[in-house]
């Protein structure tokens, strides 16, 4: 029989984090902070949405953009905590989660040989996305010493006559780094001066722990026309079951969109779109309450790993820690599979983010404080027997 797999998808890498947990599920009494999805359940008056949806029958397709009323809700929401607005009749897709948003902001963008920048460590869809798209992917290497932010100059020399797009991905997965609005300031004046697309996911947007609140590429002038903006339900309302993302871009750029969005997905769950609504117009109390609580983790996490000698980059954003086990003269991979084995204590070895992962882990803190410090009790011994 012939090879029926279309060869760019037999070349695809599969995630290195599932092969991790298939492994640690191996132990019962397996601790892992490997997964990075809230531990907190959606909250109610977010499902009782969902639950009157399906009871009173609205079952039905959406417009293919996703419900107006909710398009109408993230818009304001946006325009709340940027100050942009974009336009709810043309302008805001709803997708099938942050995932779905990715792969149709890079297919519907990238043509054959455009190149397209990313910065890893970096979260593992957009690597296979550049490539379904059959773009050439571009990666920056980002360094614990920048603070894992995406400097002008680092910037500058990834630049070819090819460059299409630069992705973006800060509050970030894995690093929990963050870019402040002169940084973000720095970036946009060079992709103005080479006539660049930023993709922008914003996906923890609202897990940020500094002072001033997140700031966004799209509120620098001259950026929302360049922009397609990334964001969803998942992290921030703790809805990662029931897919609900969305794109923002200009009109020019979100036409495009839904015809792909359209072809592959038709609309988002319709259930979701009701609960998402609710979501968004009654759940900053839900977001105040687990940021705290993640805040707190945060803390704990880079305290005690800092008290064990793993230094620590303090990650801002997102809910993970990154530390730097390079001292153990041993690839992020092995440490990680002997701390499944020994201890039965399972993290993500950095590599799994790409080679510039290596000598790091990321360790998830969506996870509650006790799990935390179980697991720093183990990771201690470890480390004290590899001494
Ligand atoms: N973007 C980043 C950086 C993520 O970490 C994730 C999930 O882990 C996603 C996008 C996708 O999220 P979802 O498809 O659940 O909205």
């Amino acid at each position: 029989m012939r090879n029926f797999i279309n060869e760019k998808v037999q070349n695809l890498q599969e995630s290195g984090i599932r092969r991790f947990f298939e492994l640690a599920n191996a132990y019962d009494d397996i601790i892992s902070l490997g997964v990075g999805e809230p531990d907190f359940p959606t909250p109610w008056h977010v499902r009782d949405e969902g639950i009157y949806a399906i009871q009173q029958g609205k079952t039905y397709y959406t417009s293919n953009a996703g419900m107006l009323e909710l398009r109408q809700a993230i818009a304001d929401e946006i325009k709340k905590k940027t100050d942009i607005y974009y336009d709810p009749n043309t302008e805001v897709l709803v997708t099938s989660g942050g995932s779905e948003a990715i792969d149709v902001a890079l297919r519907s963008t990238v043509s054959p040989g455009d190149e397209v920048i990313y910065c890893i460590p970096a979260y593992v869809t957009y690597l296979s996305c550049i490539q379904l798209a059959d773009g050439v992917p571009v990666p920056i290497h980002l360094k614990e010493e920048d603070n894992f932010r995406l400097t002008p100059e680092a910037l500058r020399a990834a630049i070819t006559p090819k460059s299409k797009i630069l992705v973006l991905n800060y509050p970030n997965n894995p690093t929990g780094a963050i870019m402040e609005r002169e940084d973000l300031e720095a970036i946009a004046d060079i992709i103005i001066e080479h006539d660049l697309l930023v993709i922008t996911d914003e996906i923890y947007s609202e897990l940020t722990y500094l002072d001033k609140p997140h700031a966004s590429i799209i509120s620098v002038p001259g950026m929302r026309e360049r922009t397609i903006y990334m964001n969803g339900f998942s992290k921030a309302y703790a809805m990662t079951g029931w897919r609900l993302g969305y794109l923002c871009a200009p009109d020019y750029i979100t036409s495009q969109m839904a015809k792909v969005h359209q072809a592959s997905i038709m609309a988002a769950s319709t259930i979701s779109q009701f609960a998402g609504i609710e979501a968004i117009k009654n759940g900053q109390a839900d977001i105040d309450h687990m940021r705290d609580a993640y805040n707190q983790r945060r803390r704990y996490l880079v305290l005690s790993l800092r008290e064990m000698g793993l230094p620590c980059f303090e990650p801002q954003g997102a809910f993970y820690v990154f530390p730097n086990i390079s001292q153990f003269g041993m690839t992020s991979e092995a440490f990680s599979m002997r701390l499944i084995e020994d201890q039965h204590l399972a993290v993500v070895p950095g590599t799994a983010f790409g080679v510039s992962g290596e000598g790091f882990v990321r360790i998830s803190y969506a996870y509650s404080i006790n799990q935390l410090r179980t697991a720093m009790g183990r990771l201690a011994d470890f480390i004290e027997k590899l001494r």
